[in-house]
């Protein structure tokens, strides 16, 4: 497979040259087909684009994925205006060549529609360098390894200093307490949070700065976990409680905030995201940062903005943001999480984790909120990883829209780890869309199992059963939940459905590789009402597109897995990637 592509810029005659275009007789204008021998040579390579017909960019020889409705496939692309002016083989876009068209042999390279995430914790990824420790693997693999990376940063940091970061144990369900904290750091807090963003653990140093003991109650739906003694073992689970801790660490600054964006721009455009939808912005300081840099020109993928709604008074936050859009910040709804991780997943049955039948909100409560932000016009998103979660998310979306009918809101459900089968006809029914995030799988499959029952493993993200009724399917990273931010793990986990330890969970529900990329493009711009302007490769929408290294037909899944730089991203026609 080559590995070559010829970024300089052709000259008209190699182009022409290229694309055999010398066949043509369109520089005569004489129409396409026509044959070389009726005009002369000179002709066929003159320019033949007036400046208001010629290409700015066109790309050529290559295999075009458009994800149009038929799947089709092409050979070039022409783009004007930052749009897709056309699309179709060599031949058919060499009318639109003129004197300054920028031409880009793409050497058989494979083309495909911008990857849009539509669900991304963008700025948090950026956080994790700036803000947050990564504890992760292959480093920290158990808790051994995580209390020796903590000491090493203790040893580096003045005593009294908040050390906070994120750790992954891939292998099993060890959960570090405070003691084995407190033996890593004694003198530091200590805040790390398992790398899903919905439990942590707190040193005893923590601890007692949040002023937490044995009689600090849970907050509802939340768990500030207490040990045999009743004193609280330091682990918090769900926001609702990791916030009676955290509201005591240092706040994140305006300027981290804004320079974790900026840092998180280039990763994503490297492996080929033009458009995210960070489904979790959690204050006004987060939604303004996006915006001040939207507003200072400083973005260059296309960001939707959700706000977090965690506690009911922060509906007042509703009224306080500002409803700001341009071509790179947009605002698209609000966010819900009505429970947490596997561990306190709210569901219908009991399951073995920390907690079953708690949802994060007080359900009436939620119900009207939810009711009020129907109102708006803009989208819901609701995090739901049991199955009583997403079936009481269901019940709200459809009390609202029956008390205040309007066309296609397209409430969204996030993640949808287990669900019911009739959750997938509701969905269906009322336009739900499942957004969903099928390479937990991988990392987190393995404890399916374990914590949900053997005869549950059937119901975990049922892509094939919402695509073969007619639900609307979307897939994203959830990045940094997961140590893969890359478009191409996701899809390679929809498509094989393996987990860590090489077991397939629900072979039937595996996605082919064409409706991984149509759920992680155009499906993605559904899922935030932007299918008309982006999401497939048509004229008329933007030109956000992606050249892969390989074609990603060809890749085996493993291939796919690791695939985390593409040759080239576009957004609006121009190249951000590489830079
Ligand atoms: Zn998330």
């Amino acid at each position: 497979m080559s590995r070559k592509l010829t970024f300089g810029k052709l000259s008209r005659r190699q182009f022409l040259k290229a694309s055999g275009i010398g066949l043509l007789g369109v520089a005569a204008g004489c129409g396409q087909g026509k044959l070389l021998s009726s005009i002369s040579t000179t002709e066929a390579l003159a320019p033949v684009a007036s400046p208001e017909l010629a290409a700015d960019t066109i790309l050529l020889n290559g295999k075009v994925l458009t994800v149009d409705k038929a799947n089709s496939e092409a050979q070039a692309v022409a783009i004007k205006d930052g749009l897709i002016q056309a699309i179709g083989s060599d031949r058919d876009l060499a009318p639109l060549v003129g004197e300054k068209t920028q031409m880009i042999d793409l050497d058989k390279k494979v083309v495909s529609p911008g990857f849009i995430d539509p669900h991304v914790h963008f700025r948090v990824i950026g956080l994790d360098y700036l803000y947050f420790q990564p504890f992760l693997p292959p480093n920290v693999k158990d808790v051994a390894s995580l209390q020796a990376a903590i000491a090493d940063v203790a040893a580096s940091k003045p005593q009294g200093e908040w050390i906070q970061g994120y750790f992954l144990i891939l292998t099993d369900n060890m959960f570090p307490n405070r003691y084995e904290l407190d033996a890593a750091a004694p003198n530091h807090p200590v805040w790390v949070m398992h790398i899903g963003g919905h439990w942590g653990c707190a040193n005893s140093a923590a601890i007692k700065l949040a002023g937490i003991t044995a009689a600090t109650p849970n907050p509802v739906g939340g768990i500030i976990e207490k040990d045999k003694s009743g004193e609280p073992s330091g682990i918090f689970y769900n926001h609702r409680a990791m916030d009676v801790l955290r509201r005591v660490a240092p706040p994140i600054t305006y300027e981290t905030l804004t320079q974790a964006i900026l840092n998180t721009q280039p990763v994503m455009a490297a492996c080929g995201v033009t458009s995210y939808q960070d489904n979790n912005v959690r204050g006004l300081d987060q939604f303004q940062a996006y915006q001040d840099l939207a507003k200072q020109g400083k973005l260059y993928l296309h960001s939707s903005l959700f706000l977090t709604l965690e506690w009911p008074e922060d509906i007042e936050k509703v009224d306080q943001i500002e409803y700001y859009q341009d071509d790179f910040s947009r605002v698209a709804g609000y966010k819900f999480l009505i429970d947490g991780q596997v561990p306190t997943a709210y569901c219908h049955q009991p399951h073995n984790g920390t907690s079953w039948d708690m949802p994060t909100w007080d359900p009436d409560n939620f119900k009207s909120v939810v009711r009020s932000l129907h109102d708006t016009g803009l989208q819901i998103c609701t995090h739901c990883v049991g199955d009583a979660a997403a079936d009481l998310a269901l019940d709200a979306y459809e009390a609202a829209m029956n008390a205040n009918p309007r066309s296609d809101p397209r409430h969204r459900l996030e993640h949808l780890v287990l669900t019911t089968s009739a959750a997938t006809q509701r969905m269906r029914d009322l336009g739900v869309i499942a957004s969903a995030n099928p390479h937990f799988i991988y990392v987190a499959g393995d404890s399916y199992a374990n914590n949900f029952g053997e005869n549950m493993l059937d119901r975990i993200i049922v892509t094939r059963e919402w695509l073969d009724n007619g639900v609307h399917l979307t897939i994203g990273s959830d990045a940094p939940s997961v140590p893969f931010h890359h478009p191409q793990a996701t899809m390679a986990g929809g498509m094989s459905r393996l987990t860590f330890n090489k077991n397939v969970i629900g072979a039937d529900q595996c996605l082919t590789f064409t409706e991984a990329l149509r759920a992680h493009t155009i499906e993605a711009a559904y899922a935030a009402h932007e299918e008309d302007i982006k999401g497939s490769l048509e004229p008329g929408k933007l030109a956000d597109l992606v050249v892969w290294n390989e074609d990603p037909s060809r890749l085996r899944i493993g291939e796919l897995f690791a695939t985390t730089t593409v040759t080239m991203t576009m957004v609006g026609g121009k190249i951000v990637h590489p830079a």
